[in-house]
């Protein structure tokens, strides 16, 4: 049968983060539109660029830089697009739903990416502001800025520390970001214009480890936590965070309260709760248990990839972790195996080595770990940049992170508060 007269295999990919997105590129770059039709359904209309979020939480790019439409991608790359919240699959009868309408699938793609974890505790949910998105950074960014003018007007010297006082739960890559970041527009941007004493102000990065950036090499997380101590961030390790209010934040079950109105949250994470939609087996975290070709495994056409699930590396007996680059290979191989079904080859495993991290510092640093060769400092700071901006979805948005970056070596960043 030439392909013009096979019937199109309807693809459905829930979720357009990285795993996701990937996927749907794929996809169509493997295949004649004749032979696949791809459907890309997120509750956003665009994707989201989330490691350069502290960027924009510190006003240091703008939600632009990092987010594209998926109108864009899709038109360009052909595939079709529906903004729409999921509420159910029916792995049976091939389709998922989206509020009433049911998506019929020949293969569908689950990329439901994670939320944060707040161990089940609602205080802590309630009173800090979490870094997930670019709703929640923007609102990071207005709200640091907006005590800031407050802390101006406040007479009382301890509710002035109090309101100048920023605690980040989490020492990982997105906490050590966040503090570092908010340090930064602290020091270089908001003591040149607020006439406030530098001493006032507080950065407290929490973590219950012995130290940042447990997953690094303990070298170059050293290195990094020198260089957060020498700036002046203040680094609790072996320290949790227990509890919180409106007006403070509570260290190991109470052996201590830090007042305060800003604690971020990067505490934690865990597998999106809308996957309790796909009854099949999961980790108790609420992973979805893949097999090696990242299908469910009672049905072989339906694949969960990305944050949302839980593929071990046999190789080293271990699963592996939520991060970016394996959500990336997860829906390249997703989108190969469709491919290879669809032209009756068998599936192939996954596999992913990594070849390296990065975590910026703000400031013109970052700490880099490439193929076993570590180094940090300004030459970090350029491989972090580079990186990224190979990386960054969008000639659009490549063009406006250099301008923007050039802009910002000889102008401060926009500190107006949007709301
Ligand atoms: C602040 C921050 C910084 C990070 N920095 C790094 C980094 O520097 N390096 C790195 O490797 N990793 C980093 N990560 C982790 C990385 O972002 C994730 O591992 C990666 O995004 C996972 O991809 P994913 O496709 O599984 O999920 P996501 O990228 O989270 O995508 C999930 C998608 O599903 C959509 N969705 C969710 N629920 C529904 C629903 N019910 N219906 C429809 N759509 C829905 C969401 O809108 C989203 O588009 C960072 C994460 C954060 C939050």
């Amino acid at each position: 049968m030439t392909s013009a007269r096979r019937k199109a295999a309807k693809v459905v990919i829930v979720g357009g983060g990285f795993a996701g997105l990937y996927a749907a590129l794929t996809l169509q770059k493997e295949l004649e539109s004749a032979l696949v039709e791809v459907t890309l359904i997120d509750r956003r209309n665009y994707f989201t660029f989330t490691p350069l979020l502290p960027e924009v939480a510190a006003a240091t790019l703008g939600s632009a830089h990092v987010s594209y439409p998926f109108r864009l991608l899709a038109k360009k790359a052909g595939f079709r697009f529906l903004q729409a919240e999921v509420s159910g699959f029916d792995l049976d009868a091939r389709t998922v739903r989206i509020g009433s309408p049911s998506i019929p699938y020949d293969y569908l793609i689950v990329a439901l990416g994670s939320v944060p974890f707040f161990f089940g505790n609602p205080d802590l949910e309630s009173h800090s502001l979490p870094l997930t998105s670019v709703p929640d950074a923007v609102r990071i960014r207005n709200h640091v800025i907006r005590l800031v003018e407050r802390a101006v007007a406040e007479p009382d010297p301890d509710r002035r520390r109090e309101l100048l006082t920023v605690v980040v739960a989490g020492a990982g890559p997105s906490g050590v970001e966040i503090a570092a970041e908010l340090h930064h527009l602290i020091h270089t941007v908001l003591l040149k214009y607020y006439p406030l004493d530098p001493a006032l102000f507080r950065v407290v990065l929490v973590d219950g480890a012995d130290r940042i950036l447990l997953h690094f090499d303990r070298k170059l997380a050293e290195a990094g936590q020198k260089e957060l101590t020498e700036r002046g961030i203040e680094l609790r390790l072996n320290t949790r965070v227990t509890g919180a209010t409106a007006a403070d934040v509570e260290l190991n079950g109470g052996e201590e309260r830090i007042r305060t109105h800003t604690l971020i949250w990067t505490g934690g994470t865990q597998p999106n709760p809308a996957l309790v939609h796909l009854r099949v087996a999961k980790t108790p975290r609420g992973a979805v248990e893949t097999d090696d070709f990242l299908n469910i495994p009672t049905h072989p056409e339906a694949y969960v990839i990305g944050d949302a699930a839980a593929v071990t590396d046999r190789r080293h007996s271990r699963l592996y972790p939520p991060v970016a680059p394996v959500a990336i290979r997860q829906g390249v191989r997703a989108a190969g195996n469709i491919v290879n079904a669809i032209q009756g080859r068998a599936p192939e495993p996954f596999l992913f080595d990594f070849t390296g991290n990065i975590v910026g510092l703000g400031g013109g640093v970052a700490l880099v770990n490439l193929l076993g060769i570590k180094f940090h400092g300004r030459l970090g700071w350029l491989f972090y940049r580079m990186a990224y901006l190979q990386r960054l979805v969008g000639l659009k948005n490549k063009v406006a992170l250099v301008f923007t970056l050039g802009l910002n070596a000889l102008f401060d960043r926009d500190i107006s508060c949007e709301t």
